[in-house]
């Protein structure tokens, strides 16, 4: 495999007929002559633009002459804007060679700052140019043939290999594929080498996944130390498994365990397959429905224990082994509102007093590389031992990072007192891979992590957290320039820095501010990471109250998605989108426009024909309605029925487990099971998972039972469905039947056994 990193040349006689362009041309040339790529240019033009082809290029050639270095004390404007371009390669690359090339004269003048950032001054004419060319040429390929982390570059070593395969997979490095027409547009279209790579566990010079071998192993230790962990997995199914594989390594069936009542479904299944007793941590929400901290108290032992005291089952447990500690806690650290907490804090109360202490990460993979995040994630080199309790730490690699999809990260931080018993751990690790894992994901982990290596890692976080927060005063300067007239809101505090990423500081939620609304939050304890950023449309307010006139954020993103900007999820007045490493100006600048957008046919009321073509083709119904009016009908509904405020109720009702969630489950293989209409919901409990999207957060765990504000949501969302065909609020666990015509809700609950 060939890989195209072009050496850069850039000096102002370039292509000048004097002697020094053609100096710098003879050597261009003679480069090229040896097999090299040369792009060469005049100038530093755009110099952070340049700068950015670090990672394109395997070399830098800077020319600097006698005329342009003066005597004077900083060496004048050329030694200025030298030093800049340099500093600006190295902000993200310690490793590219730069070479400078001048006149013998000129290195005497070039300052130590500059010298100790040089692979080399190039003396015009010294030497000959093939001489020259030959040795920046082995400085090149000794920086890019160090590029690759240790499992890709194996890979790469074996798909360049040629070797005939009689192991699986079937299609044998793609060539079944070329026997079929349909099989040719697949070839063509995923690439030869996609197929080449697609490789099973029987090839030895990979390494194993499995048993955390070979070139494997040497890219999870790679990891770990890029991370600044004791030990790190690559897991090939998402952290859905990277999160039942920690449970799996830490919970047996009957243990007590804490969890956040904000987590992730993989969480809860992981909690029926164990057979684990559930104690929940519930966190605050505000009037406008986005999900805040679990308050500090929650966290004391003695808050636990009360819960534990509160719940029959996990008291019986307790009673039964009053030795135990609770096994394990899962917080959802970065919510998916991008609150996250204070991780120092919480080991200082639950150090000891819960045995392993599992960050549910996958949306805060970035937050280890930049001092922005200090203290606020689980594992990293500002993150000590914890003296008793082993810390997890689950990534989404591929949701922040540059990771392929189901590419994800375990971390581990062990305490003091023990080492984790690896062999233990990869029990629980077998149980849940499998025994082909996909060679692109383990890739894709190993490539993700070293493309972090400092000092590229935080200077890939500060842009994604500058670009954050340009788009943020980008939205408050349209809105400064609307005046009295709407406009969308980027919640977050009420002050941002002017310029820059500014720190921490301008990010911690304080006690009772208006902006939040999570009321009396711990001071220091929660930051709002800027990169996850939620826009508000008009409607509700943060106290909780409606206006007026309302645009619901479904018919927003609706009309963004024909627009070609798809958000991340949608909220009733309110959706989200992220800056990862990926996000680049243009798409920001898509989205504020597409916005502005909205706004202009929203206030004109133009027909939902002209700007819904796609969605109005499914749902003709809506053709002639303006799309203020349509805003207005979905509002008022909205309104009248207070739905805010029953969202937010039914989140914080105390719910009572009528049993476990594994014994619900059970329940529901034996089939002892109703079909129940949800008019007849009431005191019935669930044997499956009830979550309504948005926001796709658990409502009802098997073995709860529904109260009144649930089934007041409920039933609010079949009349709505029935209402706003195309717009329906989507709750997972609700069996949908037409009869006579009409769409009719089932639950299936357990089966209430008659004594
Ligand atoms: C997305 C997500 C997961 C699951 O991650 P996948 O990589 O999609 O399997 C787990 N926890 C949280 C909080 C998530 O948002």
């Amino acid at each position: 495999m060939k890989f195209r990193f072009p050496i850069l040349i850039i000096d102002e006689d370039f292509r000048s007929e004097n002697t020094s362009g053609l100096g710098i041309r003879a050597l261009a040339e003679a480069i090229e002559g040896e097999g090299g790529e040369v792009i060469g240019s005049t100038s530093y033009r755009d110099l952070s633009q340049f700068a950015q082809q670090q990672s394109r290029a395997s070399a830098f050639i800077l020319s600097i002459d006698d005329e342009e270095v003066s005597e004077a004390e900083d060496g004048g404007t050329a030694i200025i804007r030298l030093r800049e371009f340099i500093q600006e390669i190295r902000f993200k690359n310690n490793d590219i060679p730069i070479f400078l090339y001048g006149e013998t004269r000129t290195s005497a003048h070039i300052p130590n700052d500059i010298l100790k950032e040089l692979h080399g001054f190039i003396h015009m004419f010294e030497d000959t140019p093939e001489f020259v060319a030959r040795h920046i040429l082995r400085e090149a390929r000794s920086y890019t043939d160090g590029l690759a982390p240790p499992f890709f570059r194996a890979l790469l070593e074996y798909a360049a290999d040629g070797s005939y395969s009689w192991h699986c997979p079937g299609h044998s490095g793609g060539v079944a594929f070329l026997k079929s027409p349909v099989g040719q547009m697949f070839h063509q279209f995923f690439g030869e080498n996609m197929l080449r790579a697609d490789v099973c566990n029987a090839v030895e010079e990979l390494g194993q996944l499995l048993d955390h071998s070979g070139a494997v192993a040497a890219s999870e230790r790679n990891a770990a130390r890029i991370f600044e962990a004791d030990h790190c997995y690559f897991v090939t199914n998402g952290t859905s498994t990277s999160n039942k594989m920690v449970w799996h390594s830490a919970v047996a069936a009957g243990d007590i365990v804490v969890v956040d009542r904000n987590c992730h479904k993989s969480i809860l299944h992981a909690i029926i397959m164990t057979g684990a007793i559930p104690i929940f941590l519930t966190p605050t929400r505000n009037r406008i429905g986005l999900i805040g901290p679990i308050p500090l108290e929650q966290f004391r032992p003695e808050s636990i224990r009360a819960k534990i005291e509160a719940n029959p089952f996990a008291r019986a447990a307790l009673e039964q082994h009053p030795e135990r500690k609770p096994r394990i806690l899962t917080i959802t650290q970065s919510t998916y509102d991008g609150i996250v907490y204070n991780v120092e804090m919480l080991t200082d109360l639950l150090d000891g007093a819960i045995e392993t202490l599992h960050f549910d990460e996958a949306w805060l993979p970035h937050a280890t590389f930049h001092d922005f995040y200090r203290n606020m994630h689980a594992i990293g080199r500002d993150r000590d031992n914890c003296d008793e309790s082993m810390v997890f730490a689950t990534h989404s690699t591929h949701k922040l990072l540059a990771g392929i999809s189901q590419a994800s990260h375990i971390l581990v931080k062990e305490p003091k007192a023990r080492k984790l018993d690896r062999h233990i751990f990869n029990e629980a690790y077998l149980m849940h891979t499998s025994t082909s894992p996909q060679y692109a994901i383990i890739a894709s982990c190993d490539v993700a992590a070293a493309m972090m290596e400092r000092p590229a890692g935080t200077a890939l976080v500060e842009e994604s957290i500058l670009e954050a927060l340009n788009f943020r005063r980008a939205m408050r300067k349209v809105d400064a320039e609307w005046g009295e007239d709407w406009w969308f809101q980027v919640w977050g505090p009420d002050e941002i820095p002017a310029e820059g990423i500014g720190s921490q500081a301008d990010w911690m939620l304080q006690p009772n501010e208006d902006w939040h609304g999570f009321g009396p939050v711990a001071p220091g304890l929660n930051m709002l990471d800027p990169i996850k950023a939620t826009v508000t449309t008009p409607g509700l307010r943060m106290d909780g109250t409606f206006s007026q006139t309302g645009i619901p954020a479904a018919i927003v993103t609706r009309y963004l998605a024909e627009h070609g900007v798809i958000v991340e999820k949608a909220g009733l007045y309110s959706f989200f989108i992220m800056f990862t490493i990926g996000i680049t100006k243009g798409r920001w600048n898509t989205l504020v426009s597409a916005l502005q957008q909205f706004k202009d046919d929203h206030d004109r009321n133009l027909p939902m024909w002209k700007v819904l073509p796609e969605f109005v083709a499914k749902y003709p119904r809506y053709e002639r309605i303006g799309l203020r009016d349509m805003c207005q009908s979905i509002h008022e509904i909205y309104r009248d029925s207070d739905i805010a405020r029953v969202t937010s109720d039914m989140y914080s009702s105390e719910l009572v487990p009528e049993m476990t969630p594994s014994e619900a489950y059970d329940r529901m293989i034996y089939r002892e099971l109703d079909r129940v209409g949800i008019d007849d919901l009431e005191g019935r409990v669930t044997a499956v998972l009830l979550t309504p999207y948005p926001p796709g957060i658990p409502l009802l765990i098997p073995g709860e039972r529904f109260n009144r504000t649930i089934i007041d949501y409920v039933k609010f969302a079949r009349d709505f469905n029935r209402r706003f065909p195309g717009f329906e609020t989507d709750v997972h666990g609700l069996i949908e039947e037409e009869i006579d015509g009409e769409t009719v809700y089932f639950v299936d609950c357990v089966r209430t056994r008659t004594v």
